[in-house]
């Protein structure tokens, strides 16, 4: 898009009454879309209705068919929790257990999501419970086999990402894992290199850490302990 097409973009929008414009950042930027924009240009191009709700989002995506991960799944799994939540966190997709009740992290990665933060929570006198916090994922659809999500599925997913993350605007968001951290930062940048660090989402505070899926692992022992200062730092830094 050339400036003069965005200028046009924005006022066409802004005459419809349409306050939030939201500026996307790019979810798998190539080399090619750095250099195709300049660092001033925003590359708008989601646009969240005014008066935005999570219960409009899931009417938004509906019974949704707009990539090929509806195909296999059993239940769209938009997320769960406190909607004025002050912490949410963000995973990469639904499993087997999620696709079956709807819900997100309740399978093994979850059962070990909710002792993260309720473990920690409670070490660190800080009074909360899973149900307090928000979580979801990036894609709404469980991948087949389990497999990573696709650019062009997080891409369309992502939109409804955002708007959840806009609705709620908690203090602090912690992205789970490489999947979240590409959808949010749109950077291909390791865990291991990004985790415990501030860094953000739009202006929202955001902490990397570990997906709990992989912190299952046993020779990822070392990897916990990292992840549990990486939610004693988050914690603290929205409760206290
Ligand atoms: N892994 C995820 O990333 N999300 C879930 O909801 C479950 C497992």
């Amino acid at each position: 898009m050339t400036k003069e097409e965005v200028r046009r973009y924005l006022e066409f929008y802004q005459d419809l009454g349409v306050k939030t414009l939201y500026k996307r950042q790019s979810l798998a930027p190539s080399p090619e879309s750095h250099a195709a924009h300049s660092p001033e240009l925003p590359i708008v191009l989601s646009l969240g209705p005014d008066h935005d709700n999570l219960a409009k989002i899931s009417e938004d995506i509906g019974d949704c068919k707009r990539c090929r991960l509806h195909e296999g799944r059993n239940k769209i799994v938009f997320g769960s929790g406190n909607e004025q939540a002050k912490l949410v966190f963000v995973g990469e997709g639904p499993g087997a257990d999620e696709d079956e009740q709807g819900l997100p992290f309740v399978g093994r990665a979850g059962q070990l999501l909710t002792q993260m933060i309720e473990g920690t929570a409670q070490k660190e006198g800080i009074p909360i419970k899973r149900e307090d916090v928000y979580i979801c994922n990036v894609v709404k659809c469980r991948p087949p086999e389990n497999r990573t999500p696709q650019p062009d599925e997080m891409e369309i997913c992502g939109e409804f990402l955002y708007r959840q993350l806009e609705v709620i605007r908690p203090r602090a968001i912690c992205a789970l894992g490489s999947i979240a951290v590409k959808a949010l930062l749109g950077t291909k940048e390791g865990v291991m290199k990004l985790r415990g660090k501030w860094l953000k989402w739009r202006d929202i505070p955001l902490i990397v850490t570990y997906h709990p899926s992989y912190l299952l692992r046993q020779y990822n022992q070392n990897a916990k302990k990292e992840a549990w200062e990486d939610l004693k730092k988050v914690l603290h830094y929205v409760y206290d």
